[in-house]
């Protein structure tokens, strides 16, 4: 059955600092190096909290978990007019350009030998874009260079209200 989700008013910029601040200690254990690049202000969305906790995080995780140490991960929010892009990029050792689509299709992997010790099950990315289209968002890989991941979610932002 699928959840119901409960759709609310909230600041990404802090719901995004809340998530970052969860997988710090991860990314210490790692030794990565980590840039954020969010807002100060309020950005407000409506947004299923625990379920786009959920988007999130397992994009966060992969990053740490098939890169080595050393890695670079930035997680950037960029206000746009009607939206917002999240952006989480590694600079790692990435997914090949011909699964940029199909990455997100359910059971897909890079390949079993490098992931044989992490054991997957290679959902993580199909539920993250279940939920974030659930949101009325996409979410998009970009191979724009040559090294690491780049994911891009956009969101929308709560409209403006007419204040004439
Ligand atoms: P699960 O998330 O269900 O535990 P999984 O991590 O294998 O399993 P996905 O999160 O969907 O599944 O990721 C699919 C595959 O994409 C991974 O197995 C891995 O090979 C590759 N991958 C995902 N993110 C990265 C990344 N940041 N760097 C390199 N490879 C990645
Ligand atoms: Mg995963």
């Amino acid at each position: 059955a699928l959840p119901i989700l409960d759709f609310q008013r909230v600041d990404i910029c802090e719901f995004l600092r809340e998530i970052i601040a969860e997988y710090i200690p991860n990314m210490e254990d790692k030794n990565i190096e980590y840039y954020f690049e969010i807002p100060e202000e309020s950005i407000y969305t409506y947004i299923d909290e625990k379920s786009m906790y959920r988007a999130i995080s397992n994009i966060i995780v992969n990053s740490i978990k098939y890169n080595g140490y050393g890695t670079n991960i930035k997680i950037i929010l960029i206000p746009l007019e009607d939206t917002i892009q999240l952006i989480i990029e590694d600079d790692g050792i990435g997914i090949p350009k011909e699964l940029n689509q199909c990455i997100f299709d359910p059971f897909v992997r890079v390949d079993t030998s490098r992931n044989s010790k992490s054991g997957g099950t290679g959902l993580g990315l199909a539920i993250t874009k279940s939920i974030v289209e659930k949101h009325n968002g996409v979410i998009n890989l970009i191979s724009d260079r040559e090294m690491g991941c780049k994911f891009i979610i956009t969101l929308n932002k709560e409209q403006e209200k007419n204040h004439d």
